[in-house]
């Protein structure tokens, strides 16, 4: 998708050497390059029919949630440790810097509930994959992935498929 790409800022040795971090901040702050995004998550979630949104802390959120609005869908978040209030299920994976672990709270699937998960970026994987367990482990449905920015030359979808993977 050209014509959103100049709303993503590279900064290059962040939060790490190596590391080009990918500012999703200029796509935010713009109401017309923000909307085009939502637009086209829109059309992705829609297809795939979910009954649940499931954003990844934390720039998931600012996805997932103006999507389920837009789609009259609910919310479900997967959250750093510690941060969920009542009890959760954990699971833990590596990340492209690091390693990570993410909660989800006990009752947020139903059974054959249909779950799209909800990221800002796809590098490794690991995060949304990480996701995908935890909803199979409430005895969901992983209805697919979507992200904004997909760093397709590592290959992560790869970790996702045949589950739809979209960005
Ligand atoms: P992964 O699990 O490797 O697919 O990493 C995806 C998660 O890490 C997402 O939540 C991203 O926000 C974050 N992330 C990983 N690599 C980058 C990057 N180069 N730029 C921005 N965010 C990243």
């Amino acid at each position: 998708m050209k014509e959103l790409e100049p709303f993503i800022r590279d900064i290059p040795d962040f939060p790490k050497p190596g590391i080009v971090f990918k500012d999703i901040t200029p796509l935010l702050k713009d109401p017309g390059a923000f909307k085009r995004t939502m637009e086209i998550l829109k059309d992705k979630a829609e297809a795939l029919k979910p009954d649940l949104i499931l954003s990844i802390e934390s720039r998931g959120f600012l996805f997932g949630g103006a999507l389920a609005y837009m789609i009259d869908k609910g919310q479900i978040v997967a959250r750093k440790p510690g941060k969920l209030p009542y009890k959760a299920d954990q699971v833990s994976y590596d990340l492209e810097y690091g390693s990570n672990t993410l909660e989800l709270h006990v009752d947020a699937i139903g059974k054959d509930q249909r779950v799209l998960i909800v990221d800002d970026l796809l590098a490794t994987g690991g995060t949304a994959a990480a996701c995908g367990q935890l909803v199979r482990k409430q005895g969901g449905l992983v209805a697919g992935y979507s992200f904004v920015v997909e760093l397709a030359f590592i290959g992560g979808r790869k970790k996702l498929e045949p589950d739809p993977v979209s960005s």
